[in-house]
């Protein structure tokens, strides 16, 4: 039997440059075999890409798929990782449960070998090794491979449900964070702004925000095909049809919904850059603005609350916050209307 290598929380043995820093951080991790004694080995199925490092990728690739497959393999096989180095995001995966380190603290989270999992860490840390690319799905963002990941005694993840097909437990599972962090920031009677709310975080961020007594919603996007989605949805009040790019049109537009009040709560969940501003100046002062989105630069977030002298709680989006697998899963229980919108358009 092959002798299995030290436990290892962090997975820190696994970084090959710079040696000694925390995978996240890592130019290069390694993903090969064997597992450390704490490790999970998983056969993996699919790549969630997150969506600002896939639209990314499919733009340097102008969309075609031999490319961003070719753009694919080589950043893993370079990285070690999924770590886009442009938007600096991941995604998840899903996967078989393959082998469980002997230290695995089980105990805690109770596993065996055939489960199948989502993980909830990003794929910016996760060790993977891709053999061979099945099949990219460019609207739904899903990558299905045959490969194996490794995940750290430190990491999460969650069984995948029975009751759910798993293109939507993987959809909802890529952004569970958004909705868990919307229930804890959102009080009643408030105006919430959501930009980029025509997709799969900013619906959710918007249903979870309405369940709050008295709370007014405010949509925007850009395409019509998100504008139409958002305008057939009974929990969002206002829909608005602007770049968020463009940050006195979208302050303009807000401004006229509210009667000048602006939003109490603005949530930025735009797959792309140079949407700060649009987010900081829908905002009133006081307010809170919480970036979600990866394509978030923090520098021109703070600069420019400061250049306009906007007096805003800026936060950053965590992936992870507790309870966050089950209350986003909870949501596709109990909303028919989600349920439908996400099997209609992320389980192609
Ligand atoms: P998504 O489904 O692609 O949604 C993004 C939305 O932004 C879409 O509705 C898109 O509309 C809209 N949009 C694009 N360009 C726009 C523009 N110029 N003006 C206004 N709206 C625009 O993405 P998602 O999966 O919800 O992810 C949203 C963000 O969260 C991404 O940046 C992703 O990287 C990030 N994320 C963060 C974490 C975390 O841990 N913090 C985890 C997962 C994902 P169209 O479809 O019409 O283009």
């Amino acid at each position: 039997m092959i002798a299995l290598r030290p436990a290892d929380r962090f997975g820190i043995q696994r970084v090959l440059v710079p040696r000694g820093v925390l995978p996240q951080q890592a130019d290069q991790v390694d993903p090969s075999l064997p597992i450390a004694e704490d490790e999970l080995l998983i056969d993996v199925e699919s790549l969630n890409i997150d969506s600002a490092s896939f639209h990314q990728i499919s733009s340097v690739c102008g969309g075609e798929l031999p490319k961003i497959e070719r753009h694919i393999l080589d950043l893993v096989r370079k990285r070690g990782k999924h770590h886009n180095p442009v938007t600096g995001s991941g995604g998840m995966l899903i996967g078989r449960v393959a082998a469980v380190g002997p230290a695995f603290p089980t105990h805690e989270k109770p596993v065996q070998v055939g489960d199948r999992i989502a993980t909830l860490v990003s794929l910016s840390l996760t060790p993977l090794e891709v053999r061979k690319i099945k099949k990219i799905h460019p609207q739904t963002d899903r990558v299905d491979l045959e490969g194996h990941a490794i995940l750290f005694s430190s990491g999460i993840f969650a069984l995948l449900p029975s009751d759910l097909p798993e293109s939507l437990a993987l959809a909802v599972l890529d952004v569970a964070g958004a909705p868990a962090q919307t229930r804890q920031l959102v009080s009643e009677n408030q105006t919430v702004v959501v930009i980029g709310g025509g997709g799969k975080s900013g619906v959710l961020c918007l249903y979870e925000a309405k369940r709050r007594r008295g709370v007014r919603t405010i949509a925007i996007d850009y395409s019509d095909v998100g504008i139409q989605r958002l305008r057939s949805l009974p929990f969002v009040d206002h829909v608005i049809q602007a770049d968020a790019r463009s940050a006195v049109e979208v302050m303009k537009k807000v401004s006229e919904v509210t009667g000048g009040k602006m939003g109490d709560l603005v949530i930025n969940v735009a797959n792309l850059p140079d949407t700060e501003m649009s987010s900081v100046l829908s905002c009133k002062a006081g307010g809170i603005v919480y970036f979600f989105s990866m394509a978030t630069n923090f520098t021109r977030a703070a600069l420019g609350a400061e250049g306009v002298g906007a007096d805003v709680d800026l936060r950053i989006g965590n992936g992870y916050t507790s309870g966050h697998a089950e209350l986003a899963l909870g949501l596709m229980r109990e909303s028919p209307v989600l349920r439908s919108l996400f099997t209609e358009v992320y389980c192609s």
